[in-house]
């Protein structure tokens, strides 16, 4: 330490108090990097690291590796570590290095940090971006999240033993980028293996000292206000545990203006449904399961949203379908209403089209990281908000109507901005030239100075000859002297005292004067002061607009969600959806419904459409069977997406619907590995289904495929029967289920099992082709057609030969029935085919209709049953 100079002190000081985030510290016009923090990123953002550890000569401190960035491209290099999941710590000089005396002061103004990050550059504008506080202990637990880029924060809390899988749950609504746990929590190894695992979140150990609940208490109180306040569960103090320690964390890592966060959205359970990580999976709600895409999940086919906030919170109706029949039903006649008026619903959609993103405008105003060109992105906004207003007024439906009173046009913040600011401002409000000619007198007279400093002159030219009577005087400027007057040796006695003579020459003599010398100052610096000027005159307002801040947030709040309706109402329309019949009476009525995905997939109109009917007594279970390729899978899915549309306040994919309101809906799809988490394919499945049988309520939808699937057939097969029974069954569980199997023994069930009914999904044979009808049915399939499925998909012909082989045999032999009795007109000859025949089969297929990992199960299958 000793050997250090008095700069390098001052940084190991402020390394001290940030040792867990990368430390930009400011010199001059760079942001430099030192130590391990230099190591870390020139690795990740390929810098180049001075080192000058093998030099001799060089003292410790010069041996220190380091590297640098330019300051004004720091942005998109902040962007890059913290997308990697580091922190960043940002050491600004506090004063001007050129005026300081000795050492200049330096200090942390920012922790940008994965969840607290706010420039366009480092978000997604489709997405929130959640910092999330979990508090747990023996009993609750709680959970918040706040994206500070729009200022909503949500929370919630759980007691009892399943808390844990609760705040789970809602990690998986809000998928949360950073997340900052009490001890208890982060002493729950499911809980911090799901945040690193499942939503690659930045994980942080808050520790007792952000866990306070007197500190939490007041924090809560002074950014949200007594009412929110008083809203959180008197009984249930995890919540403003959960909340305190998110608020405590902001405070030490912004520093800055929070005031636009102040939404706070307590939502106890009961209010939105549940939905498991498993769920949100499988069914593919805002991505696809393999490629994790967008493109082909309910939110891609969904959202046609015209406007970055519009999107977000079309996401979160996705993230949280509702519960209560009520809210439903108010949303879906809003949308409705939409569906309905055609002209009035395009106009409104244009009105919105392009319009900019106001939450995050505005939430970057207050923060302080906003130029002009975000002042005038608001106010080109707030501008086309009259005509939305406008658009609505065609509406008399009632969610509409609230919306429109909740839109303030905020003509007096338009107003404000363009009065104050250019139409085409530069970047950076450090380099002025943004302010409007006419919004401020100073500044056009500086800028005139500058401008027209030539000009100044002239005019005191002319003044001083007209008052001197000298006509030969004329002002000069030199480096030596800057300006000055001259004047000839023919009129020296006219020169006033005022006058401070400078110099003599031949002809004549030059002389300052205290106006002169004024001027001279005002000319030279007037660049600097109207830069000065104008960003002070920037922070008024800045000041201003903030001081909007909440009617701006509530007027996005409404565009928002008229927006998202708007789409729920447009794709209505486009894909022919229809308005569903919400209720509580447990019915599920889907008349010609279609998988919302998969019918966009296929075009043309080659999805075929299928009818359900779920009941509370009758019916409840329903036994799916049918070949592989069938359409099963696609055919209960399909239930599910319909379902959860229709309580999300959308249209659904279907003739008519009349949907009993859900608490919530378990998948349990297909073959997934966990070998990472050392759980084999087996293990995941039972896990699985093991969570859904716990958690599952009467009131529930389960969607189970092919379960017992992967051990041997009679394990699994009594797995299956035993499942089925137990949610069939009212005094266990009573579940409304659709269970697609592969063991036709369990289509017997129908007649013993109450509530319990076969469907099937046809098909025909001709020949030795399949051909898949894709329609569900009545009663039982006879069997799996498994082996004609795997020769599509292209085993070799040897393979197929010998299955069949097998198949026979094992049908005659020991009256193990692995299929039942098929009828002969439908029969597949198994015998005769030819090489010529497979190839063929092989030039009609269309691989890409294929699912090649069933083919393989079937052959491990096959094998195994050979050894
Ligand atoms: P397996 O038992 O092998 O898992 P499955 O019976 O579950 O098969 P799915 O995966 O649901 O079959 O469907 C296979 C393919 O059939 C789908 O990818 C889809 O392209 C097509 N398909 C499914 N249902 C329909 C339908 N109703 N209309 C048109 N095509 C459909």
């Amino acid at each position: 330490m000793a050997e250090l100079t008095p700069m390098m002190k001052q940084y190991l000081e402020i390394k001290k108090d940030n040792p867990d985030s990368i430390l930009f510290f400011r010199l001059g016009d760079f942001y430099e990097m030192f130590a391990d923090d230099a190591r870390t990123a020139s690795q990740e953002l390929d810098l180049t690291l001075t080192s000058r550890d093998k030099d001799p000569n060089k003292s410790a401190e010069e041996k220190i590796p380091m590297c640098g960035i330019p300051y004004h491209a720091s942005e998109s290099y902040i962007a890059r570590l913290i997308a990697k999941g580091y922190k960043v710590a940002i050491c600004e000089q506090l004063e001007d290095p050129a005026l300081a005396k000795g050492l200049v002061k330096r200090d942390i103004i920012r922790v940008v940090t994965p969840g607290t990050v706010i420039d366009a550059a480092c978000l997604d504008d489709k997405a929130a971006n959640f910092l999330c506080g979990i508090y747990l202990d023996e009993r609750s637990a709680g959970v918040a999240f706040c994206d500070i880029s729009t200022g909503k924060t949500h929370l919630t809390a759980f007691t009892g033993k399943e808390r844990v899988e609760h705040v789970i749950n809602e990690l998986g609504r809000f998928s949360p980028a950073e997340a900052i746990l009490s001890d208890g929590a982060y002493a729950e190894g499911p809980l911090t293996d799901a945040l690193r695992e499942k939503f690659s979140c930045r994980v942080e150990n808050g520790g007792a000292r952000r866990f306070l609940l007197p500190e939490a208490e007041r924090n809560i109180r002074a950014q949200y206000g007594d009412e929110a306040f008083s809203r959180l569960p008197a009984g249930n103090p995890a919540a403003a545990m959960a909340l305190g320690g998110l608020l405590s964390y902001l405070y030490e890592t912004q520093k800055t203006d929070l005031s636009h966060i102040r939404d706070l959205d307590y939502y106890e359970q009961g209010r939105f449904m549940e939905l498991d990580l498993t769920a949100r999976r499988n069914l593919e709600l805002t991505e696809t399961l393999r490629g994790k895409e967008k493109k082909g999940s309910l939110l891609w086919v969904l959202d046609k949203t015209k406007t970055p906030m519009g999107a977000r919170c079309l996401r979160s109706f996705l993230e949280r379908p509702l519960l209560s029949v009520t809210a439903i039903t108010k949303r879906n006649a809003a949308v409705g209403a939409l569906v309905e008026s055609t002209m009035a619903r395009e106009e409104l959609i244009a009105a919105m089209t392009g319009l900019g993103d106001m939450e995050r405008l505005i939430g970057r105003i207050v923060y302080g990281t906003a130029g002009g060109k975000d002042m005038n992105s608001l106010r080109a906004a707030i501008e086309r908000l009259p005509a939305i207003e406008t658009q609505l007024g065609a509406f008399t439906d009632r969610r509409l109507s609230e919306l429109r009173r909740e839109l303030d046009t905020l003509d007096d913040v338009g107003g404000t901005i363009a009065s104050a600011i250019d139409d085409d401002p530069p970047f950076s409000i450090r380099e002025g030239g943004f302010i409007r000619p006419g919004f401020d007198g100073e500044v056009d007279r500086l800028r005139g100075i500058l401008k027209g400093g030539k000009g100044v002159i002239a005019e005191m030219e002319a003044r001083e000859k007209e008052r001197t009577g000298i006509r030969t005087l004329k002002i000069g400027y030199n480096k030596v002297f800057g300006y000055y007057i001259e004047v000839s040796n023919s009129f020296k006695e006219l020169v006033p005292p005022e006058y401070i003579r400078k110099q003599t020459l031949v002809n004549g003599e030059r002389f300052i004067t205290e106006e002169l010398k004024n001027l001279e100052h005002e000319i030279l610096t007037a660049s600097e002061r109207v830069v000065a000027l104008e960003y002070e005159l920037f922070g008024k307002l800045r000041e201003e607009v903030s001081a909007a801040a909440a009617r701006i947030q509530k007027t996005a709040a409404a565009v928002a969600e008229v927006d998202a309706l708007a789409s729920f109402a447009a794709v209505a329309v486009r894909n022919r959806y229809c308005r569903p019949d919400v209720d509580e009476s447990g019915v599920i009525e889907i008349r010609e419904g279609r998988h919302p995905v998969v019918e966009q997939v296929l075009k043309n109109n080659l999805f075929v459409p299928n009818d359900t009917f779920m009941g509370e007594k009758e019916e409840r279970v329903a036994i799916i069977t049918g070949p592989n390729m069938a359409g099963k899978s696609t055919y209960m899915r399909q239930v599910a997406l319909i379902v959860l549309m229709a309580q999300m306040g959308s249209f659904v994919p279907a003739s008519h619907a009349r949907i009993g309101v859900v608490d919530r809906i378990f998948t349990r799809i297909g073959a997934s590995d966990d070998l990472s988490a050392g759980q084999s394919t087996f293990m995941v499945e039972m896990t699985e289904v093991a969570e859904i049988l716990h958690h599952a309520t009467r009131n529930s939808l389960l969607i189970l495929d092919e379960i017992g699937r992967g051990t041997s057939t009679f394990d699994g097969m009594s797995i299956a029967r035993a499942v089925l029974e137990y949610c069939a069954d009212k005094k266990l569980l009573g579940a409304k289920t659709l269970f697609a199997t592969h063991y036709h023994e369990l289509t017997e069930l129908e007649n013993t099992l109450p509530g319990t009914v076969n469907y099937n999904i046809a098909v025909k044979t001709r020949g030795e082709d399949i051909i898949f009808l894709r329609k569900i049915v009545a009663g039982g399939a006879d069997r799996s057609y498994g082996i004609e499925v795997a020769k599509l998909a292209g085993l070799p012909d040897k393979v197929v030969q010998r299955a069949k082989t097998v198949l026979t045999e094992l049908e005659s032999e020991n009256g193990v029935q692995y299929v039942a009795a098929r009828k002969e007109t439908e029969q597949v000859s198994l015998g005769s085919i030819s090489e010529g025949e497979v190839l063929d089969a092989l030039r009609r297929c269309q691989p890409d209709t294929l699912t090649p990992i069933e083919a393989m199960s079937l052959l491990y299958e096959l094998k195994q049953k050979l050894s």
